[in-house]
C-alpha cells in the first residue's frame, strides 16, 4: 500500500501542488497571507477574487477545474451570502470563513452544501483556514463505508461525507457491507447504523472485527435508540466511536475527521513497520502478515498462485570482492527491478539478507514459471553500475504452485527446498517441481 497522507513539506511533494483553488476575499492583506500559504508552501494554484463580478467571471469558464473554494461571507455588497450561492451552483466545493457568525447564520450556513466553515477571529484565522484546506483536500484520498438500511438516511450521510470530498460507498446492509470488505482493506472508515434489516449494526461490527483483518479500519456506529448502553455495546464489539441521532452536523463532520485522521496515522506508521529499511519494498514481516491472506483470498476466486523465492547467487562473494557497501548497492538495485515487474500484481518483499519473496497471483503455473524465468534472464542482464565498476549478478528461484489447502509457511518451505536444488543444479536458474520430474527422468 502507498502512503496515504501527504508530507507537509514546504514547496513541491505536497500532493497539493498545481490543485487550483478559489479564493473570494475582499481583504488584501488576508489574501496575501492565504496566498503565501497555498501557494508557496503547498503549491496550489490560488484564483483570488474580490468581488462578486470577477467570481462570476472566474466560474465562467470551466469551474470543475477548482478542487476547492474559499469563501468569505461577509464579501461587501452580498448580504445573503450570494457568493456562496454562486460556487454551489457551479457544484465547485466550499469552506466558508467569516468573522461574525449569529446563530441565524450558522444554521443557514450549514444548510447549504458547504464543506465546512472557519471562524476569522484572533491570530490562528489564517492557520486555521490553511488547516481546514488541507484537511478536506485530504478527504479525496479516504474512503468511508456507510451501511444503513434506510435508503434515506444513507443518502444523507453519503451526502454530508461526499460534500467534504470524501470518498464514499453506501450499502443497505451487513451482508453487502462484508462483501465489500472482503474485497477491499481500502476502507479508513465505516459508518454503521444498528438497526437494520438480517444482521443489525452491533454484530456487523463483531462480524468485521472477529475476520481480524480490517482492524486498522475504524468504526463509528449510529443509532437513533434511546438506549445508552447501545453505545457501551459498540465499543465493545469493537466499534472506535458511536453516534446518537438525530446528527449534530458539526459533531458528526468532527467525529468523522478525527477517526479518518487516526486511521491515516495508523496506516502510516503500519506502513513504516512493514518497509525494509534497505531496499524499500515490503519487509518479510508484511509477506507472513499479508500473504496468506492475499493467498485465501485467491484461493476464493479461483486465482491460480504461486510462491517464488528469489536468491542472489554468491553474493557473498561480491560483499568480499567490492565491500559491504557495493553489496548494498546491488540489493538495491535487485529491489528496485523485481519491483517494477512485480508492480501491483504480485506481493514482493526481502525476505532477509539476499533474498526475496514473491507471491505470484492471478497467474497459471506455467506463466508463474515464465515470469520467473523472465526475471532470471532480466538479473543476468541488469547492468549494476557502482563507484567501483559494473557488478553483473546471476540469481537462482525456486518456485511451488499453490494448488490445494497447505499452509503459507509450508509453501514457503517448498519454495525454499527448490531453491536448495536450483542451487544445486548450478545456480542461474529456475527449480520447480516439473523440474524434479524432469531431472528424475532424465
Ligand atoms: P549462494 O549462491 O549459495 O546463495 O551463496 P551466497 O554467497 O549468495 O549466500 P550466503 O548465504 O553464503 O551469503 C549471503 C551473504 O549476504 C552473507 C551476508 O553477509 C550478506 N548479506 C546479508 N545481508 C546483507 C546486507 O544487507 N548487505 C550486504 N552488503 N550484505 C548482506
Ligand atoms: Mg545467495
Ligand atoms: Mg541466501
Amino acid at each position: 500500500m502507498p502512503f496515504r497522507k501527504p508530507q507537509h513539506k514546504r514547496g513541491a511533494d505536497t500532493g497539493f501542488e498545481g490543485l487550483e483553488i478559489l479564493l473570494v476575499e475582499d481583504s488584501r492583506p488576508y489574501t496575501a497571507a492565504l496566498m503565501q500559504r497555498l501557494e508557496v508552501d503547498y503549491g496550489m494554484k490560488v484564483t483570488s477574487c474580490q468581488t462578486l463580478e470577477l467570481l462570476a467571471s472566474a466560474l465562467e469558464d470551466k469551474p470543475e477545474r477548482f478542487a476547492l473554494s474559499l469563501i468569505d461571507l461577509n464579501l461587501p455588497g452580498t448580504p445573503a451570502g450570494e457568493a456562496l450561492d454562486l460556487v454551489l451552483a457551479k457544484n465547485v466545493p466550499a469552506i466558508v470563513f467569516t468573522a461574525s457568525f449569529s446563530d441565524l447564520r450558522r444554521k443557514q450556513v450549514l444548510t447549504k452544501h458547504i464543506a465546512d466553515y472557519v471562524l476569522k477571529d484572533g491570530q490562528n484565522a489564517i492557520e486555521n483556514l490553511v488547516k481546514a484546506t488541507i484537511r478536506i483536500l485530504s478527504n479525496r484520498d479516504s474512503h468511508v463505508l456507510v451501511v444503513d438500511g434506510s435508503a434515506a438516511m444513507r443518502d444523507m450521510l453519503s451526502e454530508q461525507l461526499l460534500r467534504q470530498l470524501y470518498r464514499v460507498t453506501a450499502v443497505g446492509s451487513g451482508r453487502q457491507a462484508l462483501e465489500i470488505l472482503d474485497e477491499s482493506n481500502e476502507f479508513d472508515l465505516a459508518l454503521i447504523t444498528h438497526l437494520m434489516p438480517e444482521m443489525n449494526g452491533l454484530t456487523l461490527v463483531e462480524q468485521i472485527r472477529h475476520r481480524g483483518e480490517l482492524d486498522d479500519m475504524r468504526i463509528v456506529g449510529v443509532s437513533s435508540l434511546e438506549d445508552r448502553s447501545l453505545t457501551a455495546r459498540f465499543l465493545r464489539a469493537g466499534a472506535n466511536d458511536f453516534l446518537q441521532q438525530p446528527l449534530v452536523i458539526e459533531e458528526f463532520r468532527w467525529r468523522v475527521a478525527q477517526n479518518v485522521q487516526i486511521t491515516g496515522q495508523i496506516r502510516e506508521l503500519r506502513e513504516l513497520a512493514s518497509r525494509d529499511y534497505l531496499t524499500g519494498i515490503y519487509n518479510r514481516r508484511h509477506f507472513f502478515e499479508s500473504g496468506p491472506r492475499k493467498v485465501a483470498l485467491n484461493r476464493k476466486h479461483g486465482r491460480g498462485q504461486a510462491l517464488a523465492i528469489v536468491d542472489i547467487d554468491h553474493f557473498k562473494l561480491i560483499n568480499d570482492t567490492y565491500g559491504h557497501e557495493v553489496g548494498d548497492v546491488v540489493l538495491k538495485a535487485v529491489a528496485s527491478q523485481l519491483n517494477k515487474y512485480c508492480g501491483q500484481s504480485h506481493l514482493l518483499s526481502r525476505m532477509g539478507g539476499e533474498e526475496f519473496g514473491i507471491l505470484i497471483s492471478d497467474c497459471s503455473f506455467a506463466d508463474a514459471r515464465r515470469f520467473c524465468e523472465f526475471i532470471r534472464y532480466a538479473m543476468e542482464m541488469l547492468p549494476i553500475t557502482t563507484d567501483d565498476g559494473n557488478v553483473k549478478i546471476t540469481v537462482s528461484i525456486g518456485l511451488a504452485e499453490i494448488a490445494d489447502q497447505e499452509t503459507f509457511d509450508n509453501y514457503l518451505n517448498a519454495a525454499d527446498q527448490f531453491l536448495y536444488m536450483a542451487k544445486n543444479a548450478g545456480r542461474n536458474c529456475v527449480f520447480s517441481e516439473a523440474d524434479l520430474a524432469v531431472r528424475a527422468v532424465a
